[in-house]
């Protein structure tokens, strides 16, 4: 095994501060150097703070060297998608409407990560206000899939898996409305998770779709990630949707599907995710179908169940979703944050707001508001908005009703492995296809794992697990039980990129 610094988990990062073995200085100061190498190539970043996490791991190891009580990752540096706010730190969304704003305030999640004392490397790059599927609506450009830079590393979150795959930072967070983790984890060959919405606070996340947003982990396995999720999780009584309940026990999950045995737990295999998969490459159902014979070997059993609904999921979102939008982004108005256009006098006040979403926003975010406010508009907002309402009920109980006879859902993550810059940007329709297996976990509000089983064409393939509401251990536990029939992560094979 190798004895760079990068190549650890993060598991191992934690022990080894803990141990001696290594400062967190000396841990951080691997991860940022690495950025400095290779991020002019990936570009996983919008903006590092190195100051400010050596800052921290240096506090981390004063606290360590006095005989300290440390939390379980402290001093393991992580990169934050830039749609969630750090006080001080520059928080754009990847978008140029919100270009120099610099937060007055840490997002919760932030807090967590900040009390938990681990260095803040900075923020990663992302589909402008996380509308997209392969970080090319980015305002700032696009990022690169480390294993092959010609291919998009996903979206929206695609920095935060970029980040990780090229091992600039051994942890991420990412945040999924239809699956912004689990998408960009899935074709980058990482993890990702989405927990159950509203046990993961959406304080200080800049709102897209309220209904749906859910902070996560972005990591190289299950135990990381499930680390990860248990130090940002919780109660937040800043969060009108926070569920007040324990957190379910997800590092003791990954720990007990480490084992290899999943005797006794039964795996839905959903009849219209199936029927449906001819929008699936052949190569990515050949991945998951391996991956399947693995978990029936390691003692679990398959069940089909139905969700007749799941037909309706991609419109479902495609209307809640930019709705939810177009109402949130009204507050970018040239007054309160940010971009100011028009400002000479000239203009009346209404045509500064005008001119300054003009300039601000990008072609995605744009069609989505207009998708938005017309679905809301008097007269359609029954036929639209409220249709699709009903028929997020209907895919909710769909899904209650499977999980009455199964412990977990799987399928694969993504259709497709990572396409090829551009190939999808002309049109909205095949850029909205990748989200079509991720999509039903935020309409019925449960979690989602994605974790890497295989590659097509070279490419990595995510196997999805969703669990029901708070039934985030059990996605834990079938992802790492697949984790230990592999010799290596997948992560660990990435290839080598070379900086520039
Ligand atoms: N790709 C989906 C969209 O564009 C999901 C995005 C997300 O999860 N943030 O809306």
């Amino acid at each position: 095994m190798s004895d760079r610094i990068i190549d650890q988990t993060a598991a191992e990062l934690s022990a080894g501060i803990r141990e001696g073995r290594y400062t967190s200085v000396e841990v951080t100061t691997a991860f940022l150097d690495r950025i400095d190498a290779i991020d002019g190539t990936v570009k996983a970043f919008l903006h590092v703070d190195r100051e400010g996490a050596l800052a921290t791991a240096a506090e981390v190891d004063a606290d360590i060297a006095a005989g300290k009580e440390t939390f379980a990752l402290a001093g393991v540096p992580i990169a934050i998608k830039d749609v969630v706010v750090t006080k001080g730190m520059p928080t754009t969304a990847a978008s140029k409407i919100l270009e120099g704003w610099i937060p007055p305030y840490d997002a919760t999640i932030v807090e967590r990560i900040k009390t938990a004392r681990m260095p803040i490397l900075g923020k990663t790059n992302m589909d402008e206000f996380a509308m997209g599927s392969s970080t090319e609506y980015s305002a700032y450009g696009k990022t690169l899939n480390p294993w092959d830079t010609g291919r998009i590393p996903g979206g929206s979150g695609g920095g935060s898996a970029a980040a990780v795959a090229a091992k600039m930072a051994p942890l991420a967070i990412g945040t999924d409305t239809g699956g912004s983790i689990r998408q960009p984890g899935a074709v980058t060959g990482t993890f990702g998770a989405k927990p159950t919405y509203g046990s993961n606070s959406r304080y200080g996340l800049i709102a897209f779709s309220s209904s749906l947003d859910t902070p996560g982990p972005v990591a190289r396995n299950a135990l990381d990630a499930a680390l990860l999720h248990e130090a940002i999780s919780g109660h937040d009584p800043r969060d009108s949707t926070a569920i007040d309940a324990p957190v379910p026990p997800v590092v003791a999950a990954a720990r007990a599907g480490a084992t290899g045995d999943l005797s006794g737990v039964k795996l839905g295999v959903v009849k219209e995710f199936k029927e449906g998969s001819d929008a699936a490459e052949p190569g990515v159902i050949a991945a998951y179908e391996a991956a399947v014979e693995q978990l029936v070997k390691l003692g679990a059993e398959i069940v089909e169940v139905s969700c007749p609904s799941f037909a309706y999921a991609l419109p479902t979102y495609y209307l809640i979703a930019p709705s939810e939008a177009s109402s949130n982004l009204a507050r970018y108005d040239g007054v309160r944050y940010g971009l100011r256009a028009g400002d000479d006098g000239k203009h009346s006040l209404e045509e500064v707001m005008s001119l300054t979403r003009e300039a601000g926003f990008g072609p995605e975010v744009k069609r989505r508001i207009i998708l938005g406010t017309y679905a809301l508009s008097a007269g359609y907002v029954d036929a639209f908005y409220g249709k699709a309402q009903k028929v997020r009920t209907l895919i909710k109980q769909d899904f209650e009703q499977a999980f009455e006879s199964v412990d977990a859902i799987i399928s694969p993550t993504t259709p497709f492995v990572a396409f090829k810059f551009g190939e999808r940007t002309g049109d909205p329709y095949q850029m909205y296809l990748a989200d079509l297996y991720t999509i039903p976990s935020n309409l019925y509000g449960g979690p989602g794992v994605s974790v890497p089983v295989g590659l097509s064409e070279g490419m990595p393939v995510g196997l999805q697990v969703m669990g029901p509401v708070m039934g985030d251990d059990i996605t834990y536990r079938v992802a790492a039980a697949f984790e230990s029939t592999q010799d290596t992560l997948l992560a660990d094979t990435a290839p080598e990129i070379e900086g520039k």
